[in-house]
């Protein structure tokens, strides 16, 4: 029986049933994660990778080598001609903006093939229309393509793409939709449609919560570009910020001009001491990200097992680490993220609230006991207060922890007579 937190037989015996339906696919996640562990390892020892890379710079942070090695390290795994990884990159949106703006031209059009991308992107899209200085500002132009009953429509792609179609686009992840990740074939098969449309389009893949989770990523099956934040998987848990690009190299050569400026690109920048995280947050990412899927598959197989809906299903194939759980009432939502957030490392004191956010039409609530602020590699739940009542809960730097973490959510609504 679990030790130091005050269980009831029923959350024991649950959690003990989950577990067992969990053993297959934690085996496979474990055979993933090796083989990324060798993949990164191999990277590492083939650059030669020393304590020297891990020596300061500032100012201007000419000739960096550890900034240069990390770069290559990063393509190498990540299937690329070249990458750019900072941790001036503030977070993901950033990263994907400036991998936007860096390649996008006035005249060109973006063809988002995974509808509608994740919030924060619609305001550098402009969506919604802007003053801000969005892509559609400076006249890029923008089209989006629906999902059909939640999956890719290929047909749809096929017909839209042409040589007035600059960039196709797509979101691996789900983000904080009910639609499924997306499989590195799928992103495959897009990438053969669009090129066979027109070759001289960029795909480009936001991979935010996908590093990692397959063995695959998407420059190794024919993406031209691809980003994500290091808050999130590829950091490893590690790394305290940043961001990543990968891709073609004349590509992401245009991206570092954005970063910096033109004429500069990528030849300055001082790491002021943080590429030894960047470069364990990556050597852990493997098995960090093998942690949260197996802390998602158990979520999943816990409250599934009792009558919640959940998606995905325990043992459905796994894209990017996002798990959602319907608690079908706003009492349940708050219980569960509060229970998280009793079991965390940090800020269990803290008694989540429903609380009106900017970007949100709605009130949420979030549990996030976390080490490095808005980490979602690290277990974290945010539940907007309205149909369906869903919460979707990410990350687990360790599974242990993260188990603890959902028998105490379950406990909580135990507690107050609300679980099933
Ligand atoms: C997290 C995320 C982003 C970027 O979000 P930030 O909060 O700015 O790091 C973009 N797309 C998806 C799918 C994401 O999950």
């Amino acid at each position: 029986m679990t030790p130091f937190f005050e269980i009831s037989q029923r959350i024991e015996k649950i959690s003990q049933d989950a577990l067992e339906l969990c053993r297959e696919q934690f085996e496979k996640i474990d055979r993933i994660a090796e083989y990324n562990q060798l993949k990164v390892q191999k990277a590492f020892i083939k650059n030669s990778i020393s304590e020297s890379h891990f020596t300061p710079t500032t100012g201007y942070g000419y000739g960096d080598r550890g900034r240069e090695a990390l770069d290559r390290v990063w393509a190498e795994i990540f299937g690329a001609e070249d990458a750019l990884v900072r941790h001036n990159f503030t977070c993901g949106t950033h990263t994907l903006a400036t991998a936007l703006f860096g390649v996008l031209r006035p005249g060109d059009k973006m063809l988002s093939v995974t509808s509608t991308p994740y919030d924060t992107i619609h305001n550098v899209i402009g969506i919604k229309g802007s003053q801000m200085g969005s892509l559609q500002d400076f006249g890029i132009l923008y089209d989006e393509i629906d999902l059909k009953d939640g999956r890719i429509d290929y047909d749809a792609i096929k017909n839209a793409v042409d040589s007035t179609v600059t960039m196709v686009y797509v979101q691996r992840s789900r983000g904080y939709t009910l639609r499924p990740s997306l499989s590195v074939s799928e992103i495959e098969k897009i990438c053969e449609i669009a090129k066979s449309k027109n070759p001289a389009v960029i795909v480009m893949v936001d991979n935010c919560y996908g590093e990692f989770v397959e063995k695959r990523e998407p420059c190794d099956v024919g993406a031209d570009l691809t980003a994500g934040s290091l808050i999130k998987n590829a950091g490893g848990g590690i790394a305290q910020t940043g961001g990543y690009i990968a891709g073609r190299k004349d590509l992401i050569e245009k991206c570092a001009y954005r970063l910096t400026t033109p004429g500069l690109g990528r030849e300055v920048g001082a790491t002021l001491g943080h590429n030894r995280e960047l470069f364990m947050g990556l050597f852990y990412a493997p098995h960090t990200v093998s942690q949260a899927l197996k802390s998602a598959v158990y979520i999943s197989a816990f409250f599934g097992s009792i009558g919640y809906k959940v998606t995905p299903e325990y043992n459905e194939e796994r894209h990017d680490i996002v798990q959602s759980v319907g608690l079908e009432n706003p009492e349940s939502l708050v219980a569960f993220c509060q229970g998280i957030q009793s079991a965390s490392p940090i800020d269990s004191f803290v008694l989540p609230q429903p609380w009106d956010m900017p970007g949100y039409d709605s009130k949420v609530v979030m549990a996030a006991g976390a080490f490095t602020m808005g980490s979602s590699i690290e277990l974290s739940a945010d539940a907007p207060i309205r149909e369906p009542y869903y919460a979707w809960v990410q990350g687990g730097l360790n599974f242990h922890s993260a188990k603890i973490c959902t028998m105490l959510a379950a406990q909580q609504m135990e507690n107050r007579g609300l679980l099933k």
